[in-house]
């Protein structure tokens, strides 16, 4: 679901109006959202006024919430039912927030949410900096290294795969109407549609259905040897208006119940996604009302993980994972696993504008991860769901990240992403407003297997050497064409590229991933085969303002537009 719709609603409830400008309407410097809107700053700090008058002469929430339901009909063009659904899916929490932040600064909200209306590297606590502990000396880092076995041949590599941004619908429909007035399509049972959903799943405003996973799954346990599954968030589908617990619970349980079957005995290691929030991108940390805990969640989401944890009794770790929705785990020896919560990094996550600092004590949580891996001499792969970059991370957490990355790097060897449903990389640099300095890490937002939105639906799988620190060799990512297949025709499941042949790499490193940056900025040729592997299309709705948005990534491990995006 949109960004921008939360947006609106948040501004609506408090507000008695909001403008949105398109982009045809703006002037070429102004910055647009991944949506292509640019929400006037001078309306939201009209909201404050507003926001006093509200609370002055206590209007009743249900007038707000009736109001606010009106202007994201008309200016997000929602249906009314997802307006509808909307508005009350956040209306506790945020009339929580919202009470809660009266007593300080309403303006707050501004600078957070709408991109060039404030400062938005520091509107309230986004300066928050986690303590990180000193180098060890050299010595104690040092560990003696796993040698290959003589009579082991590079077959012995391992193969993760990554599956990410399920968002699986079992209420997709066939026949039904791909081209939909709703937000979400292929829903309802149309016996003659203008334009007809395909029985796998369609490449527009459709998630996938069950069936398709099914399929996709059957396939790679066919097909492939898979030593290690990671899931990378994101498993509810985009109806975002309609979520329940009970509904999420069933999905989380039916999904898990799947995977477990595919792959009996695989270590399967999940991440939160920020679908999986009720409301979506809801994740209340501990220091609002218990009400808003997603205790039932974090609950379900340690169940799925037990299996596989390597302390998984440790009553210690469980309490981990009910208080943040992360954990830690040895994957085998020297190699650590951290799944981490980024739901604590999302924009429209409302409970953390009263406090963007440290939710949950995620990321001291983490460093201290790091720091014990690190004496040990462990190697770690990081598991997340929102890349710091992303406009859907709070820049707090993402400079955070960028900082944790940076005093890891020799600890950490994989980040591993989902969310944007795009295919992409992103560079990390040993100075974080400097791209020219050395790049010191790489992290991988892998496509995803809804077709939600354009895209055909993929999986990867990395080839993985643990006889030289866990590093990645290569990865190949695999698609389906769903144009091509049909009621009759089930999807063929088939390689779209490997990194090493489409990039002409020797290896995976930070620094040859830069170089491969600057070989896309250098050739209009290589971006459009970029931009074709990005959706899993040969004729991928990428606008100018897309393409340049996944330049941008490359390189946007936190935020800055002005350093990261090339000229083209
Ligand atoms: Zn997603
Ligand atoms: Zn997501």
């Amino acid at each position: 679901m949109k960004k921008l719709v939360y947006i609106i609603l948040a501004l609506t409830l408090l507000s008695e109006g909001t403008v949105l400008r398109t982009k045809d309407n703006l002037s070429k410097n102004v910055k647009y959202d991944k949506y292509g809107f640019q929400p006037l700053c001078a309306t939201c700090t009209g909201l404050i006024t507003v926001a006093s008058f509200i609370l002055k002469y206590d209007v009743s929430e249900p007038v707000v919430l009736e109001f606010a339901t009106i202007i994201c009909k008309l200016f997000a063009k929602q249906p009314w039912a997802v307006c509808d659904g909307i508005s009350s899916q956040f209306r506790d929490e945020f009339f929580y927030v919202f009470r809660r932040l009266a007593n300080e600064s309403p303006s707050q909200i501004c600078g957070i949410i709408l991109p060039d209306c404030a400062d938005p590297t520091d509107p309230s606590e986004s300066g928050w900096k986690v303590a990180l502990p000193p180098k060890p000396k050299r010595k104690t880092v040092l560990k003696k290294k796993e040698k290959r076995p003589k009579d082991v041949s590079s077959s012995q590599n391992m193969n993760v795969l990554q599956l990410t941004d399920l968002h699986i619908d079992f209420e997709y429909k066939y026949p039904s109407e791909a081209n939909c007035d709703d937000p979400v399509c292929c829903r309802k049972s149309i016996a003659d549609p203008k334009k007809a959903a395909g029985y796998w799943g369609s490449v527009g405003k459709c998630d996938i259905p069950y069936w398709t996973v099914e399929n996709m799954l059957s396939h790679i346990n066919k097909t492939h040897m898979i030593d290690m599954v990671i899931m990378t968030g994101d498993y509810i589908n985009h109806v975002d208006w309609e979520y329940s617990i009970e509904e999420h619970l069933s999905v989380l349980r039916k999904l898990h119940r799947l995977v477990q079957e595919s792959f009996p005995t695989t270590p399967i290691y999940w991440a939160l996604g920020n679908h999986e929030g009720v409301p979506v991108n809801s994740f209340a940390p501990h220091n609002v009302d218990e009400r808003f805990w997603p205790t039932w969640l974090y609950k379900e989401f340690q169940t799925m993980s037990q299996p596989w944890l390597s302390d998984g009794s440790d009553e210690s770790l469980l309490s981990f994972i009910y208080r943040r929705g992360s954990y830690a785990t040895k994957v085998m020896d020297g190699l650590k696993l951290i799944s981490l919560n980024t739901g604590f990094c999302e924009v429209t996550n409302f409970f953390l504008y009263l406090n963007q600092s440290d939710p949950d004590s995620s990321m001291s949580w983490f460093v201290k991860e790091l720091y014990e891996s690190e004496l040990k001499g462990e190697k770690v792969y990081v598991l997340a769901h929102i890349p710091p970059g992303d406009s859907e991370c709070l820049e707090g957490w993402a400079f955070n990240y960028y900082r944790v990355i940076q005093r890891f790097e020799s600890t950490i060897v994989a980040q591993f992403f989902g969310h944007d449903h795009l295919d992409y990389f992103t560079v990390f640099y040993e100075d974080m407003h400097n791209v020219k300095s050395k790049p010191i890490g790489v992290g991988y937002a892998a496509p995803s297997v809804t077709t939600f939105e354009y895209q055909n639906p993929a999986y990867r799988i990395y080839e993985i050497d643990p006889y030289d620190n866990f590093k990645i060799i290569d990865f190949t990512t695999y698609y389906a064409d769903l144009e091509a297949a049909s009621e009759t025709r089930k999807p063929v499941w088939e390689k779209l590229y490997s990194a090493r042949e489409a990039y002409g790499m020797t290896d995976l490193s930070p620094i040859s991933w830069n170089a491969v940056t600057q070989k896309l900025f250098k050739s209009d040729k290589k971006r459009e085969q970029f931009y074709k592997y990005a959706f899993r299309n040969m004729s991928p709705q990428c606008d100018t303002t897309c393409q340049m948005q996944l330049m941008c990534n490359l390189r946007m491990g936190h935020h800055n537009s002005t350093l990261y995006c090339p000229t083209l």
